[in-house]
């Protein structure tokens, strides 16, 4: 497996592979990888047939006051974990590289970039929506796979996708999960051991409102009162708790059809997302 630092070098090695009549695929990373990102490499191995992961911690995508410069980086491990899973090479740029000019060009996708994350993150997702452009642009991949663990970054990048005809597919993968629940994430290495359990109540509230649902309860209020009770009294600090619509991702007052159950808090200074997808249709 190749490490490349260049977009000539990977556009070389995309070529190559394209030119063999190999099926690219691409797994967008910030690195400090975990078996959640494996998920989607496994993925990629199984439906693509040339899979690139890029390691990039993309600084357009966090705020002044948000973790960048602590963001766990080892490119080392990261290489690992690709070459275990069978990726064939990792693009793994420099800022400078990615963004050799102060940008002056960037990719907004309106309205539902402002509830969820985007209420809080500003700018965030116009980061995310244009370092994914660029990699679009730099690798050209068939495919390119996204974990549901962040729900509206798939949702927003779908969007995008479709918004500007972009040539690929997007694959979302579902979320992967500690056994005791926890999904896994790379800010999770920032959690000491009490706070590693008071973050246990997100994913545990996230599993009662299913089974709720699944009772039959279908009021938003109520399930949302129900999971603030878990949560309540424990460590976590709820930046939001929502229940939205799959597409406009505005807050339902029922359960109908299909719904993403969201929720954001901060566990000491670290902050932590996690959902569930829930679809009444099937
Ligand atoms: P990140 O490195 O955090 O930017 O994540 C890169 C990709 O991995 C994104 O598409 C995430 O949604 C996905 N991902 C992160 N954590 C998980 C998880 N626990 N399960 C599945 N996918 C994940």
């Amino acid at each position: 497996m190749e490490i490349v630092k260049t977009i000539k070098e990977i556009r070389a090695a995309v070529s190559a592979g394209r030119a063999d009549g190999k099926r690219i695929g691409l797994v967008p990373t910030m690195g400090a990888l975990h078996a959640g990102h494996v998920s989607l490499i496994d993925r990629a191995v199984a439906d693509c047939d040339f899979v690139v992961v890029s390691i990039f911690v993309n600084p357009a995508q966090f705020g002044p006051n948000e973790d960048f410069d602590k963001y766990p980086r080892d490119l080392d491990a990261d290489a690992k974990v690709c070459e275990d899973a069978g990726a064939d090479v990792i693009f793994a740029p420099s800022a400078g590289e990615m963004y050799p000019l102060a940008n002056c060009t960037w990719v907004d996708v309106e309205g539902i970039t402002d509830h969820l994350c985007g209420a809080s993150r500003a700018g965030h997702f116009r980061g995310v929506t244009t370092v994914c452009t660029k990699l679009f642009n730099i690798v050209c991949p068939d495919q390119a796979f996204f974990g549901q663990k962040d729900a509206q970054q798939a949702i927003v990048i779908k969007r995008m996708v479709a918004d500007l005809n972009m040539p690929l597919e997007i694959v979302v993968c579902p979320t992967v999960r500690q056994e005791d629940g926890l999904a896994l994430s790379s800010r999770n290495k920032y959690l000491t051991d009490a706070e590693l359990k008071d973050a246990l109540l997100i994913s545990k509230s996230l599993k009662v409102c299913a089974r709720a649902i699944a009772g039959g309860e279908i009021d938003s209020e109520k399930l949302i009162g129900l999971m603030k009770s878990i949560i309540s009294g424990g460590g976590v600090d709820i930046e939001y708790l929502s229940i939205v619509d799959t597409q406009t991702l505005e807050n339902v007052s029922k359960v109908e059809g299909q719904v993403l159950v969201a929720i954001a808090g901060r566990v000491g200074k670290t902050r932590l997302i996690d959902n569930i997808f829930v679809d009444l249709n099937k």
